[in-house]
């Protein structure tokens, strides 16, 4: 008979599994069963609306048994089968390990990070297997098949006897070894408790016939064959879903526990949320928010959303509609008794009920949010940490159109707390005479706190806000303003922080030095809107602000982008009127006009490299620093 290879990628993860030295390989047993349970739902849904299939929901079951002479374990399911194709296509790749980032390097370490994180489904039968024989025949077909494979070197097709539709694996268990007992999962009480802490939620009863002992009647205690074994088979799972117990009944290790299986995650989540509501919509959410963001979290690749449960049957694996984009990083399941069961993806869409349990279950997660930022504030920074540039997102996407319900959510670095704050703690704390809310920008706290445009508002004792993230000031000329406190960043216009004899002062000065500013704005020939005297600054010489709508952090971001339309902010070059400089420039502009526009020149480019900008012409720079030096 032929023996067929393995795609590449499978290989690879087959020889990992085989070679595993993942401590917690019981989880095989976890794997095969869901997958026997989605067998079973899938053919369980198909009798729901087709009556030919002819099984009622209780003869669905999960068989295990185990033959301790032979060492193997069989898990059999009567769901819905593979037909030939199947075996091949669903058995001989596998379709997650194209998401499995391998490295070439044989680490065997390694395996353990993917074997939690992703859970590798049918594979791991070869952590505790040398030979797995999947035979199966598929509802509506005559004919069964057997799969069969010792691992790497491929595996083999051919047909075989098999009555019912459904699928039976059996796992020739691997021999011990001085590290590795595997004699284990050959003993009841082993499965039993696996199955216990794994699967006790799937919704069909797993069997086994268990062995046990008991006294014949009327023997007597000293007889020597006073005991008899008989065989009772017994349903190991209780069935019930974890989201349809009480949360009395539940500790946080059993919610984390049945994310970790459920979501593939390897950490506890921060936080989950069980929802019942009964009344304009009767549902059951199990709701987590995970510690960290998943590795694709911030591409296109991921895709977020619920699972969807009609009546506890499973509908829909992530039904999207469930989430809005900006609470994207919400993992969990609704269960819902007002859906009805053979909706098709299409009809779902437009479900009025559905529209109603996404509605509940956004205010819900909000709720939520902040009760953990009110109370949990360590937490909620912890959160923030992961998912705060997504709620940023939220805010500026769609024209604003959810930033009220997002703008008690978000924080920022403050310049006097030194620690993340809200926009009401920043409000709250405004002094009297203090139009608006402050902010700054740039690439870290660090480099903010040296920008020459932040010293004169710190020093009139102003908190000022610093914003990190690229999508920081976009965010927040969204938002526009907060409890009617405008926005100000402090490289803009008019900052109002000026006494009116301060204002008066600058005032005159301009006026006195109009004729070299307009000299100064030539030489740089269009670079800027304009220069003038700056409020802002106190030991700084000059510094580089932008009017109008457009900030030079936006030029940045917006330039950096792969578009062909690059923006241009109106830069205006301030000079610090009680700086040494500033007599310097005047002196120049009475007796050396040429040694001016040096200067002028020089002073833009340097005012550049402060913002995190690149000078225009690196080596003209370069060269008008030396004619200055020699
Ligand atoms: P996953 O279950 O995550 O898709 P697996 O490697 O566990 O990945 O299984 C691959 C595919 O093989 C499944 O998606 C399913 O189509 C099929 N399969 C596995 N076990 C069974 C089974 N007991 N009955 C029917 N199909 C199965």
């Amino acid at each position: 008979m032929e023996t067929k290879q393995f795609k590449a990628e499978s290989k690879k993860l087959l020889e990992m599994m085989i070679n595993s030295i993942y401590t917690h390989k019981e989880i095989f047993l976890r794997e095969l069963i869901s997958n026997a349970s989605d067998a079973i739902d899938k053919l369980y849904f198909k009798s729901l609306t087709d009556d030919s299939v002819g099984i009622s929901k209780d003869e669905f079951e999960i068989f295990l048994n185990i033959d301790k002479e032979n060492r193997t374990i069989t898990i059999r399911d009567n769901g819905i089968g593979m037909t030939k194709d199947e075996l091949e296509n669903n058995l001989g790749t596998i379709a997650k390990s194209g998401s499995l980032d391998f490295k070439d390097n044989n680490d065997l370490k390694e395996d353990v990070d993917i074997i939690g994180q992703f859970g590798v489904g049918f594979y791991s039968a070869f952590m505790v297997a040398k030979l797995v024989t999947v035979r199966s025949k598929a509802y509506g077909c005559d004919t069964a098949y057997e799969w069969k494979s010792e691992g790497v070197d491929g595996y083999t097709i051919e047909e075989c006897e098999k009555s019912a539709a459904g699928t039976e694996i059996v796992l020739s268990v691997k021999d011990n070894t001085e590290e590795e007992n595997y004699d284990e999962y050959l003993e009841e009480y082993r499965l039993k408790s696996i199955i216990k802490k794994y699967s006790d939620y799937i919704r069909f009863p797993i069997r086994m016939d268990v062995e046990h002992e008991r006294k014949k009647e009327g023997a007597k205690e000293d007889d020597a064959d006073a005991y008899e074994k008989y065989i009772e088979r017994e349903t190991l799972n209780s069935m019930i879903p974890i989201w349809k117990k009480n949360k009395s009944e539940l500790k946080d290790e059993d919610y984390n526990s049945f994310y970790k299986e459920k979501f593939f995650d390897y950490t506890d989540p921060l936080a989950h949320i069980h929802v019942k509501t009964e009344g304009t919509a009767t549902y059951d959410a199990l709701l987590y928010i995970p510690a960290k963001a998943p590795y694709d979290y911030y591409t296109r690749e991921y895709e977020k959303g619920l699972q969807l449960y009609a009546n506890g049957v499973l509908i829909m694996d992530k039904c999207a509609d469930l989430l809005p984009d900006y609470f994207s990083f919400v993992k969990g399941l609704v269960d819902s008794e007002d859906l009805s069961l053979n909706i098709s993806r299409e009809m779902l869409q437009h479900d009025r009920q559905l529209k109603i349990i996404a509605k509940s279950i956004e205010k819900q997660i909000k709720n939520d949010l902040t009760k953990m930022l009110k109370n949990e504030r360590e937490k909620y920074e912890e959160f923030y940490k992961a998912f705060g540039l997504q709620i940023k997102f939220g805010i500026q996407a769609s024209y604003g159109m959810n930033k009220d319900a997002l703008k008690d959510l978000v924080m920022f670095y403050s310049s006097n707390e030194e620690k993340l704050v809200t926009l009401e703690e920043y409000v709250s704390r405004m002094r009297e005479d203090q139009k608006f809310i402050y902010y700054a920008t740039g690439e870290s706290i660090e480099r903010i706190r040296s920008l020459p445009q932040t010293e004169m508002v710190k020093d009139k004792g102003y908190e000022i806000l610093y914003l990190t993230e690229n999508i920081d000031e976009f965010a927040v000329k969204m938002l526009m303003n907060y409890n009617d406190k405008q926005f100000k960043s402090v490289s803009s216009g008019d900052l109002d922080i000026d006494t009116p004899e301060e204002k008066e002062e600058i005032k005159t000065k301009s006026e006195e030095n109009k004729q070299m500013f307009e000299f100064m704005k030539e030489a740089l020939d269009g670079k800027v809107k304009e220069v003038r005297l700056s409020q802002r600054l106190k030991t700084h010489p000059f510094c580089l602000t932008s009017d109008g709508e457009l900030s030079l952090e936006m030029e940045k971001v917006l330039n950096a982008m792969p578009s062909e339309n690059k923006v241009k902010a109106e830069k205006v070059l301030e000079i610090n009127p009680d700086h040494q400089i500033f007599t310097k420039l005047q002196s120049l502009f009475a007796d050396d006009k040429d040694m001016l526009k040096k200067y002028t020149q020089l002073m833009y480019s340097q005012s550049l490299l402060i913002e995190g900008m690149s000078v225009e012409n690196p080596v003209e720079f370069s060269n008008l620093i030396c004619d200055l030096m020699v």
